[in-house]
């Protein structure tokens, strides 16, 4: 029975804040004890152009004077979590959760613990996908927590993306630039963001597709980095590109499977444009892409014009439709989004 006991007392008074807000990708902008930064509520609802929310590490509580959210790190983990902290059970689960990722060394032997409890959220919230494919974090580990670094000196004026029909504001809204040092040597460096909008990594994109091997491939994507004792581990399937430029949930979403595509709408006026970063889509992915759509809204697929595209429809079909209106614009053998001229754009996507 002692898998099932958790101390509440002893949780809260144990967990580092700072480092729950850092597992749920919240970049810390300190003055003392004090973090001040825009509110990571997925429920908040407030203006999330101004830094309302503040969290005090030193006692592990946070406010928000936006939407007003207020409480403990165990409280803010459940919000982040979707979850109502005033549902016991949910609250429970959320508690186990932390328990796991902060201190593995208090859990017992069971490892069904958070499967056996049902979830009921009471919190309104956008529908919960069936959650499989996610493997459990590791002790210790930290996954796409924000960068404390940039790259600087990237080349925006490489001939790849201006050869492209890319332009220039194009290249730098979206901060692309080639790089000629280190992992992304040769590569565009194309940097990703989380929900929040806190860079977490870069992706490189091969610029000369004849050096494309299986060593060298197309793109690559942040690996494992460790820095004193923790391991910070880049998972692009819990990551929609560009979602965290759509502030709001929207009528219409387009989702893509690369990079290009979403440069290239956004270009043509549509800037309501996520990518999947493949021709695979995670259920978190999916959920991201439902929370970014009004109930009535609808989310148009335009993956490329092959068979992976075919698949990345399917998948979509299969993870979307029970929640949102979802249109399929299906693209020519071997056409991509990038191929559309603006005009045709236009005929395909009709909001
Ligand atoms: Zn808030």
């Amino acid at each position: 029975m002692k898998a099932n006991w958790i101390d509440f007392k002893a949780l809260r008074a144990k967990l580092d804040f700072a480092g729950v807000l850092a597992h749920y990708g919240v970049q810390i902008k300190t003055t003392g004890k004090q973090h001040h930064g825009f509110c990571p509520l997925p429920n908040h609802n407030g203006n999330r152009n101004s830094p309302s929310f503040s969290a005090n590490l030193e006692r592990g509580i946070f406010q928000c004077f936006g939407c007003g959210a207020k409480g403990n790190a165990l409280e803010f983990a459940a919000l982040m979590e979707k979850i109502d902290p005033n549902d016991g059970p949910a609250l429970r689960e959320v508690a186990v959760k932390l328990q796991k990722q902060f201190f593995p060394e208090w859990q017992s032997d069971s490892p069904t613990v958070t499967k056996a409890l049902p979830s009921k959220a009471t919190a309104p919230s956008p529908p919960k996908l069936p959650e499989k494919s996610e493997p459990a974090n590791k002790p210790g580990t930290v996954i796409n927590a924000p960068l404390d670094f940039e790259l600087k000196g990237l080349d925006a004026g490489h001939p790849y993306l201006l050869s492209r029909g890319f332009t220039p504001e194009t290249i730098q809204r979206f901060g692309l630039g080639y790089c000629s040092r280190g992992l992304l040597k040769n590569r565009v460096a194309i940097p990703l963001h989380d929900a929040t909008g806190a860079l977490v990594g870069y992706a490189g994109r091969v610029v000369d597709d004849t050096a494309i091997t299986e060593e060298n491939p197309r793109y690559r994507f942040p690996g494992e980095r460790r820095r004193d004792g923790t391991i910070f581990e880049f998972r692009k399937t819990l990551l929609l590109y560009n979602g965290f430029r759509v502030k709001e949930p929207v009528d219409d979403l387009i989702v893509v499977e690369g990079f290009t595509s979403v440069w290239w709408l956004d270009q043509n006026g549509l800037p309501s444009a996520v990518a999947t970063m493949g021709a695979d889509c995670s259920d978190k992915q999916a959920e991201l892409i439902v929370s970014l759509v009004k109930p009535n809204g609808r989310v148009w697929i335009a993956p490329d014009g092959d068979k992976a595209g075919e698949r990345h429809a399917q998948t979509l079909l299969a993870l979307i439709a029970p929640h949102r209106l979802v249109r399929w614009v299906k693209l020519a053998d071997g056409k991509q989004p990038t191929d559309l001229a603006g005009h045709q754009l236009n005929t395909c996507f009709v909001f």
